[in-house]
């Protein structure tokens, strides 16, 4: 059989056990033996569940009490000043924990680390913090321990630890500024390499014949300093008596095809999903001694793998490396539930066409197997596992609740859209002379305190102990206490609160076709948390109206403005398992023709501005740059296929939170939204120096306060902040408002903010 192995296995547990381990301790509710034994209970879980699937060596490494990258940054020993940590002592497993959040049962809090998305995934890693001359040491063993922990079960093992390149990269520090960081960075190898020899030489000296070595930047455009670093380094990697496979994914190689492939390693992992393109090129760039792992089975989406289409690609490769190919998930699979099993709720034929961690393990073992020769061969199991595979997709392929006609007819027909509004400076004059608001008009991004009564609500509404009609009229009761609230402290344009909401994806995905809901899909986020994407199985309609019951409703309570409320339709691509049959632009199109409809609606029904949120644009962005612009494309029409049905004194709003705009300043002024509010509190307003260098003509509210603590803003210093903006862009086009949603947020602090902030914008109007 054909070696098979995995590049990281999801730790979180198929039931969250991972994350209510870490929570109680966390807590004080139970000791550090205990959740260690969760840990270990976890870990010998999943590494059986590994080897029972035929893996030839079952990953130590990828278990993380926090994050895979912080338990990498703290057996480097590279604490940062604050967390106190002694050179000469190991850094305990509270320190690790106070690094990725603060606070731990022992050790003084301090500021956590930062934390960041890892490349293009929505999971996201702790920061490590880098500084001049900074030394490392083996400073904790939890690698090795995990190692003899799965050998002792009898399980040959394969350690996996991120590469040099890759932890310095993600690695951040005063001294290592953008642009003038590359060579300061690297020039930090020669403390790092030596520890990286002591880690393999001790991992030799357990026994262990193979590590994986990952080096995803190997998928990015890499800085030439960077590409030149890789031979030096591991060639030094490459003296320890071990053999290395160097594992890369999310990406192709692409140009740094020849780096990689010049260097001593034994083997070399490439994500065949992503780029299957690849596939030739580097078995032909590998040397006669060398391992091709191919990634060939998803592990960044939840759809039943084509097996006869990976046979088909894989068999002359095969011809050509034998043993020499081995198989495997495309990366880790830490990106995709654990097990479908769980699925209690989902109906079989949906179930049949999807593949969690342990099936897709089970996939790889029939695809060992196949290539093998299994399939002509006597084996009746594999020839009919084969089969049902063959079935299952058969079925999806055809099915009429995937291929929804009118979707697709009114998709076609969506080319003839008009995606262009009247001009901006128009638009503007007939909706002030609407919406009659003063200079530096007030408003919130949507949510208001999301307090336990509403979630009661919510949970005895969706039990049946509460009937939809109790439900309305106590949804009712809390839009109408939000609209008197704001009115009273003088907002200018109101929200109705989202009450109604549990998730702003996942709200709207229960109300359109084409959605389905899993009970314990659950994905690491970051550090306990996860989330639950919705998987978009088919086309999408939208059956009825969403919000717009809810939103008259608010706007039946007041004169005042009151902002319909909507989740754009990248964002909900991106927080989705999107269908794998057909391009995600057409999966985004066909939202936004749904959201478009809702929209409309919208107007019909009175209200007279309507924001539609996007905090997800960035993060869609591809890895490389090259394959920017054919995403933002697609992603701004998206968004103005679903705003450009109404007419021009019907105000469009968008919201975003997060930093950095630079690299895509001009897609944002392509959305041609009338008005943009962005996180920038916590930048002094330098994130709007985007904006100023463009000249961005529409209006822009910058936040003026953090909504991610509880802290009061004082109103002086919001006029400061927006004194800044002035100082940036026209203050005609400025708006007042927090940096996002305030469902996190008690009502206190809320209340208290928000007078403020309303104090704060009527100050900036009479010294204007
Ligand atoms: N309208 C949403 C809210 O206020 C926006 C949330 C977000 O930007 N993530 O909660
Ligand atoms: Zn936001």
């Amino acid at each position: 059989m054909t070696t098979i192995h995995n590049l990281g296995f999801p730790r979180i547990g198929a039931q969250r056990e991972l994350k209510r381990a870490v929570e109680a301790y966390w807590a004080g509710q139970s000791t550090q033996e205990e959740l260690e034994a969760t840990g270990r209970e976890l870990r010998a879980r999943h590494w059986k569940m590994q080897a029972d699937a035929g893996l030839a060596f079952v990953p130590v490494g990828d278990f993380a009490w926090y994050d895979h990258i912080l338990e990498w940054t703290t057996l480097l020993g590279a604490v940062p000043a604050r967390f106190a940590q002694r050179d000469d002592r190991p850094v305990t497993l509270d320190t690790l924990f106070r690094m990725g959040r603060g606070r731990a049962p022992t050790g003084t809090p301090a500021a956590a680390c930062e934390m960041t998305k890892w490349f293009d995934t929505n999971y996201h890693y702790i920061v490590p913090e880098l500084t001049p001359n900074q030394t490392y040491r083996l400073a904790r063993t939890a690698l090795f321990d995990q190692v003899r922990e799965a050998q002792a079960l009898g399980y040959a093992v394969k350690p996996v630890i991120p590469g040099p390149l890759t932890w310095l990269w993600l690695g951040k520090g005063d001294a290592y500024v953008a642009g003038a960081g590359d060579e300061a960075k690297l020039a930090l190898l020669d403390a790092l390499l030596p520890v990286y020899a002591e880690v393999l030489d001790r991992l030799a000296r357990l026994g262990v014949a193979w590590v994986q070595v990952d080096e995803p930047i190997l998928a990015l455009d890499l800085p030439a300093a960077w590409r030149a670093a890789y031979g030096r380094v591991y060639a030094d990697l490459a003296k320890a008596p071990v053999k290395l496979l160097l594992a890369t994914y999310f990406d192709g190689l692409q140009d740094n095809l020849g780096t990689a492939a010049a260097l001593p390693v034994a083997g070399l992992h490439v994500d065949l999903v992503r780029a299957p393109e690849q596939l030739a090129d580097v078995a032909a760039a590998l040397r006669d001694d060398q391992v091709l792992s191919a990634g060939v089975i998803n592990g960044r989406n939840i759809w039943r793998t084509d097996l006869d289409a990976a046979l088909h690609t894989l068999a002359p490769v095969h011809a050509q490396l034998g043993d020499r190919l081995w198989l495997a998930p495309s990366c880790s699979l830490l990106h995709v539930p654990v097990d479908l099993a769980f699925e209690t709720e989902l109906d079989a034929e949906l179930k049949s066409w999807l593949s969690f961690a342990a099936q897709k393990l089970d996939e790889l073992n029939v695809l060992g197997q196949a290539l093998g020769g299994a399939a002509d061969a006597a084996d009746a199991t594999v020839r009919e596992a084969l089969a049902t595979q063959r079935a299952a997709l058969q079925v999806r392929a055809r099915s009429p609740r995937i291929h929804n006609p009118a979707v697709a007819a009114r998709l076609a027909g969506s080319t003839h859209v008009k995606l262009e509004r009247e001009p901006f400076g128009e638009r503007i004059v007939r909706q002030q002379a609407r919406l009659n608001l003063p200079a530096y008009p007030t408003t919130t991004i949507g949510s208001f305190p999301q307090t336990q009564e509403i979630r009661a609500l919510r949970r005895d509404w969706k039990a049946g102990a509460l009937s939809d009609s109790a439900y309305e009229t106590a949804i009712r009761k809390e839009i109408e206490a939000v609209i008197r609230f704001q009115e009273r402290i003088g907002l200018d344009v109101l929200v109705h609160g989202e009450p109604e909401r549990n998730d702003m994806v996942e709200y709207f995905g229960e109300l359109l076709a084409g959605f389905a809901f899993t009970r314990n899909g659950w994905v690491q986020s970051y550090g306990s948390r996860c989330v639950k994407p919705p998987v978009i199985f088919g086309d999408v309609a939208r059956p009825a109206p969403i919000t717009v019951g809810w939103s008259a409703y608010a706007q039946s309570l007041t004169d005042k403005p009151v902002k319909g409320m909507l989740t754009g339709p990248v964002t909900i691509l991106q927080w989705s398992f999107v269908r794998d049959d057909q391009p995600r632009a057409e999966t985004c199109r066909q939202l936004a023709l749904a959201l478009r409809d809702e929209v409309v609606d919208l107007e019909g029904a009175g209200i007279r501005v309507i924001q539609i949120d996007e905090p997800a644009i960035r993060e869609g962005l591809p890895l490389r740059r090259a394959d920017w612009q054919a995403y933002l494309d697609w992603a701004v029409d998206c968004f103005r296929l679903s705003t450009s049905g109404v007419r021009g004194d019907t105000q469009i709003h968008t919201h975003m939170c997060y930093s950095e705009f630079n690299d895509i300043i001009e897609s944002i002024g392509a959305m041609d939204a009338d008005v943009i509010t962005i996180e920038t509190s916590r930048s002094n307003m330098d994130l709007l120096k985007a904006f100023e260098d463009y000249r961005y003509p529409n209006d822009i509210g910058p936040g003026v306060y953090d909504i991610h603590t509880p802290n009061v803003p004082e109103v002086g210093w919001m006029v400061d902040l927006m004194r800044k903006a002035a100082a940036r862009l026209p203050r005609e086009r400025l708006w007042v408002n927090p940096d996002c949603g305030l469902k996190t947020r008690a009502w206190p602090e809320t209340e208290a903010s928000l007078v403020s902030m309303v104090q704060a914008a009527r100050a900036l109007r009479e010294t204007a």
